[in-house]
C-alpha cells in the first residue's frame, strides 16, 4: 500500500525548509549560543511552516517564536513529550499482545493535545514501526502524526531495531539530514534553554533485536558532548544498557556497546542521564555518581501485564529534570508517578 498522497505531498513538501534549520554539519560541533539553536527541522508543522515563509530567514531563527511574543508560555514552562516504541503497523487495526497499536498511539496523541500548554516537542524513541521498518507502517504513523503537525508540533523520531532508516526517510523526508552528522545514522541534537538533547541512532540490523551504536557514533558523540559542555546533556536512544560477563554466549538484547557508551556518558560530567526505550518497561534508576537512568514505558504493548504503556511528560529545567508517567490506564498505581532527577553531576565531578 503507497503512502497516502496527502502525507507523501505534505512532508516532500517540508524537506524544502529543512536547510532553513541549523542542522549541524558533519564537522561541525562547536557550541552555539541559545541565538543559534543546534535543532534539525524534523516533522516541521505547517504553521511553523507558514511562519517560516513570511517572517524568518534562514538560521534557526525558527524557534523565536516559542520563547517570544507568540509564545503562549515562558520557557520554564516548557515541557515535552517523551514516548517510545509505538510499534505501528500498516494496518490501522492490527493489534498484538491484547492491544490495538494504532489506538494506542491515537489515545496518546489525545493526552499530549488536551494538556494545559504545548509541549515544546515530542520525541519517539525508536521502534516507531511494528517490526520490520516498512514503507506502509510509516504511511500509517504519519497519517497518525500528522494531528501534531497540525497543532504545530515539532516531531522528533529515533530509530529502533523494528525501524528502516530507508522507508522511514522516505516517509518523513524532513527528517532526512542533507549533510548528516554520523553517516549512515539517524542523530540529531536539540537544543533547550536549559539542557542539550542528543538524540542517537542505536539501529544495527532491522529486526533483530541488539542494538549498536557503533565507534563512528560514539566518537561523534563524545566530541558533541564535550563541544556543548556548557549546559546539562542529556543522551536518548532506543537501546537499553546491557553487561554481560565476557566469556557469555548469550545473545544481546540490548545496546552491544554499551560499556563504550556509559564509559563515554561518566567521563562527562555535564552529561545527566541516558533515556531509552526498547525494554517496554518503565523504570528510573536515579544515581549519584553516575548518569541517571530513564527507561521509557512503551506507547504500545508490554511484556509484563503489570507494566504500564503510555507516555511521559518532561520539563529540563535549569538544576533538574522532572518526569511524569501517563499511564494509558489512568487507574494504573504508576499512573502519576512523579521523578524529579537533580542535576547534582555537573557540580560534583568524577
Ligand atoms: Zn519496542
Amino acid at each position: 500500500m503507497p503512502p497516502p498522497a496527502s502525507a507523501t505531498v505534505t512532508y516532500h513538501f517540508w524537506i524544502g525548509f529543512y536547510n532553513h534549520g541549523s542542522v549541524v554539519s558533519h564537522c561541525d560541533v562547536s557550541p552555539k549560543p541559545i541565538s543559534e539553536i543546534v535543532m534539525p527541522l524534523h516533522m516541521i508543522p505547517p504553521t511553523r511552516r507558514r511562519f517560516l515563509q513570511t517572517t524568518l530567514v534562514g538560521g534557526a531563527a525558527w524557534l523565536a517564536p516559542r520563547y517570544t511574543g507568540a509564545a503562549e508560555f515562558k520557557p520554564s514552562d516548557e515541557w515535552w513529550a517523551l514516548l517510545s516504541d509505538p510499534h505501528i503497523d500498516a494496518d490501522p487495526k492490527k493489534s498484538a499482545r491484547g492491544i490495538t497499536m494504532l489506538d494506542c498511539l491515537n489515545r496518546i496523541i489525545d493526552e499530549v493535545l488536551a494538556e494545559p500548554s504545548p509541549p515544546a516537542g515530542v520525541i519517539i524513541n525508536g521502534d516507531c514501526a511494528f517490526l520490520r521498518g516498512l514503507a506502509e507502517d510509516y504511511a500509517t504513523l504519519s497519517t497518525a502524526l500528522q494531528r501534531f503537525a497540525d497543532a504545530d508540533l515539532p516531531v522528533h523520531m529515533t530509530m529502533g531495531n523494528h525501524d528502516d532508516r530507508g522507508p522511514f526517510y522516505d516517509a518523513f523526508a524532513s527528517q532526512r539530514a542533507d549533510n548528516p552528522l554520523v553517516d549512515g545514522k539517524h542523530v540529531s541534537i536539540l537544543s533547550t534553554p536549559t539542557t542539550t538533547l542528543f538524540l542517537m541512532d542505536s539501529l544495527w540490523e532491522v529486526n533483530k533485536v541488539t542494538g549498536e551504536l557503533g565507534q563512528p557514533q560514539l566518537d561523534w558523540l563524545a566530541s558533541a558532548l564535550d563541544a556543548h559542555a556548557e549546559k546539562p546533556a542529556i543522551v536518548i536512544g532506543h537501546h537499553n544498557l546491557q553487561f554481560l560477563p565476557k566469556e557469555s554466549q548469550a545473545t544481546i538484547s540490548g545496546l552491544r556497546d554499551s560499556q563504550k557508551l556509559v564509559d563515554l556518558l561518566n567521563a562527562r560530567s555535564h552529561v545527566q542521564a541516558y533515556i531509552f526505550g526498547h525494554t517496554h518497561h518503565w523504570n528510573v534508576i536515579e544515581k549519584h555518581d553516575e548518569v541517571n537512568l530513564v527507561n521509557l514505558p512503551a506507547c504500545s504493548y508490554v511484556f509484563n501485564p503489570a507494566h504500564p504503556n503510555g507516555w511521559v511528560k518532561a520539563q529540563f529545567g535549569a538544576d533538574q529534570f522532572a518526569l511524569e508517567l501517563r499511564a494509558l490506564d489512568h487507574a494504573h498505581p504508576q499512573h502519576g508517578e512523579k521523578h524529579k532527577l537533580r542535576y547534582t553531576l555537573t557540580a560534583n565531578a568524577r
